[in-house]
């Protein structure tokens, strides 16, 4: 899979996107993190990206011509048909879910504003899709970027060790994960539930279940009201 991640603070993202499981996957081909730099776009003798916005009002906003530009050779790189995503609080609130179905994309584009977000008229113009990383305002959409660069990358087939590995855990089914533990087998006089000694899978696979289902009754209720 391919993830393009357009912004004005490449190193940003390709620092944060190169350690542990995903930089591993990048490193070994079965993913490719392309961060491009919208500036590098911009027409502009001085390479400006953003102006003053009409009818005033505080901050800057980033102008058309650069994303538009940089959008399109992103397209081309892609091959043509990865949704254009802008990373935006007024965005759909991003989750397990979307997460799996952005998985199933070849290719998938990244579009990062900062300052007071970006014209308007370059939102309908490319934009296929808005995805918020919550209900808060950050200074830009990097930080977003990687979230859901992240959570899409670990459940492209081969970038976690263990493809199981995704399988049980928490949102999967509308349940949270059940608690793990490894050694030692007691710490600070906190032992081990001894089911998950008994060798007996069964009987471990239906303790878990009923953690989970405890668990989630108890921390996310919405989960199972929505499920
Ligand atoms: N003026 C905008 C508004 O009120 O909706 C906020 C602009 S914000 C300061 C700058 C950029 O950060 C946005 O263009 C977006 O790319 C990113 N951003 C901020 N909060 C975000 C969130 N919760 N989820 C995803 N992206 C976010």
């Amino acid at each position: 899979m391919e993830i393009y991640i357009l912004t004005l603070f490449p190193e940003m993202v390709t620092d944060a996107l190169s350690h542990s499981i995903v930089g591993r996957a990048a490193a070994s081909g079965k993913l490719r993190i392309h961060a491009l730099n919208i500036r590098d776009y911009s027409t502009d003798a001085h390479k400006k990206v953003d102006d003053y916005p009409y009818g005033g009002g505080a901050g800057m906003v980033m102008f058309c011509q650069p994303i538009y530009d940089c959008v399109n050779a992103a397209k081309e790189m892609s091959g043509g048909d990865a949704p254009v995503i802008y990373m935006s609080p007024q965005g759909e609130r991003f989750d397990q879910g979307i997460a799996k179905e952005l998985s199933g994309n070849q290719s998938i584009i990244l579009l990062c504003g900062h300052y007071e977000g970006i014209d308007e008229r370059v939102i309908e113009e490319v934009v296929d899709r808005q995805i918020s990383i919550g209900d808060y305002v950050l200074t830009g959409g990097e930080l977003a970027a990687m979230v859901v660069a992240d959570a899409v990358a670990r459940l492209v087939p081969g970038v976690l060790h263990n493809d199981q590995s995704a399988a049980g855990e928490s949102f999967e089914n509308d349940l949270l994960e059940y608690p793990q533990y490894t050694r030692p087998r007691v710490w600070r006089d906190r032992e081990v539930p001894e089911i998950l000694l008994s060798g007996d899978h069964a009987k471990v696979d239906a303790w878990r279940y009923e953690q989970s289902v405890e668990r989630t009754k108890r921390l996310r209720p919405d989960l199972l009201r929505e499920g």
